[in-house]
């Protein structure tokens, strides 16, 4: 997509630190890495949220970040990682092409991501569920 970072990354316009390549997927150094081994996985194929991608598309980024965990556990070899995935401009998505962070993780390395949520009340959380349920395809 014209003016789309990634999309001129993937068309070799503007250059990149590859990782892992196939038809369907990049995956490729962050900039501006939060930790060591910091990347990203996008697919080649242009769309902004999950829900713009195709089936194969989704399960092909996933299949990407897999192979790109094994990789960098072998050569970074972190205790964890998060798998992070920025979903609207509101989630902090800053480049409107889908991609997955994945940012290797240790003790005392200072990122922070918080989750802190307070817990609904059963009635709430079976009502909730059950209305999702109803608009799942
Ligand atoms: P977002 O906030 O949209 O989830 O994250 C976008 C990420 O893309 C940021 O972590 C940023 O460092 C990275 N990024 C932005 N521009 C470039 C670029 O030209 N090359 C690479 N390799 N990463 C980029
Ligand atoms: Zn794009």
């Amino acid at each position: 997509m014209e003016d789309c970072i990634f999309c001129k990354i993937i068309s070799g316009e503007i250059p990149s630190y590859t990782i892992y390549e196939d038809d369907d997927t990049l995956a490729f150094l962050d900039i501006n890495p939060n930790n060591r081994g910091h990347t990203l996985v996008i697919p080649k194929k242009h769309g902004e949220k999950i829900t713009d991608l195709d089936d194969n598309d989704v399960a092909a980024v996933f299949r990407t970040v897999k192979k790109v965990v094994n990789g960098l556990q072998a050569v970074i070899g972190p205790e964890g990682f998060n798998l992070v995935i920025n979903h609207g401009e509101v989630a902090g998505q800053v480049i409107h092409h889908f991609h997955c962070h994945i940012v290797p993780r240790n003790t005392g390395d200072g990122i922070e991501y918080k989750y802190d949520g307070t817990t609904p009340s059963q009635e709430e959380f079976q009502e909730l569920a059950g209305e999702v349920a109803k608009h799942i395809v």
